[in-house]
């Protein structure tokens, strides 16, 4: 019965639903000057977005985007964070999200990095 009611939905609304229910991903975030930040998460990246969200607005130390967005006062593009690679076991998801904040530095040149950024306005 409930299907009947769901069959208007667009393929773009299934999708970012379906997203939203995966659980251990690698995911971007970019800011407005087109750095980006790439973390881990073993629950899912809507739950992630909202306590980097919440961390931004109470500038939270412990958050890296907090802290960015403390020091630079730049505007972080969440409409556009991208989910990179899914991975349900942890020791894989870190092992990933190394190989993506090495390949992202590597392949886009004129993209800075956040993580990086971040840890040399943390030190
Ligand atoms: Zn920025």
């Amino acid at each position: 019965m409930k299907a009947i009611f769901q069959s208007k939905r667009t393929l773009r609304s299934i999708l970012t639903r379906v997203k939203e229910k995966v659980t251990g991903v690698v995911y971007q975030v970019n800011c407005s000057c087109a750095s980006t930040y790439i973390g881990k998460i073993g629950r899912t990246p809507e739950v992630r977005l909202k306590e980097h969200q919440r961390a931004v607005k109470t500038g939270k130390s412990s958050n890296r985007i907090a802290v960015y967005v403390e020091k630079t006062g730049h505007m972080i593009c969440w409409d556009s964070t991208k989910i990179l690679e899914r991975e349900p076991i942890w020791s894989k998801r870190r092992y990933k999200e190394a190989i993506n904040i090495k390949n992202h530095f590597k392949h886009e040149f004129r993209s800075r990095h956040l993580n990086k950024l971040c840890l040399e306005h943390i030190n």
